[in-house]
């Protein structure tokens, strides 16, 4: 089975009664047969997306070879998808390297640039199949490896995203609305009034980014209202370090590493379960 895009594992998801996909961080290549179960426990297609940093950790042939080789013999839809990238030749190697979806964040940019910089990567990705997301507005926290403070939070403008999808024809589009990266001990406030605008404007699939701080009522309202990916990225994190921290701390040094290494990989197919089941 090869690798789908985004168009492609949307219409699979909702074939299966799903509103949106959760694209899911993945932070090391232990959570990934956790991924893959809690895909198949839900019955849900898996998008998982990865940064580059990340890629280049684990290594791009390892990454695609271990995600192809789960999605045949596991039979889950699958789409790879590389999170954040503001580097046209990195989402190149990453194409090259086998992902079926890219996103260009241009969003530091100015409107001109950014429109610019993502038809270069639209360009790049429609001969091979491979979908694009772009991100207008700036989302809080950290983005891309960089913190965006509270003040420089820029929401999305329907006007905006209206001109933006006219000129650049993008698969998906990641909208500032009020969720914020990394948050995990509050919850984020989304503009479902501005989200439902800028759908019906765009008539394009879109992201919300920071998924981690919705509330489980927002993400239900969201996904109806024009979100059809929702990336979920800290919390994974959280829940696996978590759990390392306690079994580690427990372990003596001549047990198996695996037997710390469980808890966290349930830990993390608890996570996606809860999340996938707020989109049906
Ligand atoms: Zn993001």
């Amino acid at each position: 089975m090869s690798l789908l895009n985004f168009n492609a594992i949307l219409d699979v998801a909702q074939q299966r009664q799903f509103k949106a996909i959760g694209s899911f961080n993945l932070h090391c290549i232990e959570m990934l047969p956790a991924f893959f179960r809690a895909a198949k426990k839900t019955d849900s297609p898996l998008m998982i997306q990865i940064s580059t940093g990340t890629a280049e950790y684990l290594g791009y042939k390892l990454l695609v070879d271990s995600v192809r080789s789960l999605a045949e013999s596991e039979n889950v839809p699958t789409c790879l998808h590389l999170d954040h990238c503001s580097d046209i030749k990195a989402i190149e190697t990453a194409m090259n390297a086998g992902f079926s979806s890219v996103m260009y964040d241009g969003s530091h940019l100015s409107m001109e640039d950014n429109i610019a910089n993502t038809r270069i990567v639209v360009e790049m990705a429609r001969p091979r199949n491979i979908s694009v997301e772009a991100e207008l507005g700036a989302i809080g926290g950290s983005e891309d490896g960089k913190a965006v403070a509270e003040e420089d939070i820029c929401f999305t403008t329907v006007e905006e995203a209206r001109h933006f999808i006219e000129e650049t024809h993008v698969d998906m589009l990641a909208v500032s609305v009020g969720t914020v990266h990394g948050l995990y001990t509050g919850k984020a406030h989304i503009q479902h009034q501005r989200l439902k605008e800028i759908s019906e404007a765009t008539k394009t699939p879109l992201v919300l980014h920071g998924g981690t701080g919705v509330s489980d009522d927002d993400m239900r309202l969201a996904v109806t209202e024009g979100i059809n990916k929702v990336n979920v990225g800290t919390e994974m994190n959280v829940q696996w370090v978590g759990q390392c921290k306690t079994m580690f701390e427990k372990g003596k040094v001549n047990d198996s590493v695996r037997k710390f290494l469980i808890p966290a990989n349930d830990a993390v197919t608890n996570v996606l379960m809860e999340k996938i089941a707020l989109f049906k």
